[in-house]
């Protein structure tokens, strides 16, 4: 979630690090859901992995894949860098594992390549989420995206917003 968050916006990164967790009642993530029982009734849906990550599905064929379902491609960005998250930490023990990013109502998947590139790059964004997650709360700014932010609320209607 954190690497996700890491390119959206710092304050939401901070504030769901520090346990200010209010995604879980927000109606988009209860859109997310309903979107996934929709399209995937059949797989098992959120796959846990000790505290570290929560894959929304996975396949065992000839090879195991890893899955994301996203309701838009806006932050694909933020989806790729989940995704090398799950793959670092799952390769990393030992996993031979592929992803695959889903965005049911476009109709688009994408197979996501996880190489050394990637990895360096991923490594520079924790290193990048740590210091922020360390310092203070990031002042928010408002961005096209505050509306859908579960924490709209806490950013601009409470004395943090209005600093
Ligand atoms: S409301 Fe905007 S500034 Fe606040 S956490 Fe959400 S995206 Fe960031």
């Amino acid at each position: 979630m954190e690497v996700g968050y890491y390119f959206i916006c710092e304050t939401k990164l901070w504030l769901f690090h520090h346990n200010i967790q209010l995604e879980r009642e927000h109606e988009n993530v209860k859109i997310g859901k309903q979107i996934h029982e929709d399209r995937y009734p059949r797989v098992k849906k959120e796959v846990g992995i000790r505290n570290k990550m929560k894959l929304d599905f996975v396949e065992k064929g000839d090879q195991l894949y890893i899955h994301e379902v996203k309701k838009s491609n806006k932050m694909e960005k933020s989806h790729l860098f989940q995704m090398y998250f799950y793959l670092d930490y799952l390769q990393r023990h030992g996993v031979d594992v592929k992803g695959e990013l889903h965005y049911p109502l476009l109709n688009k998947k994408k197979e996501v390549e996880f190489g050394e590139k990637e990895r360096e790059e991923l490594q520079k964004v924790k290193d990048k989420i740590k210091k922020i997650v360390l310092g203070n709360i990031p002042e928010p700014k408002k961005k096209k995206i505050c509306g859908k932010c579960a924490y709209e609320e806490f950013c601009f209607s409470s004395e943090v917003g209005s600093t």
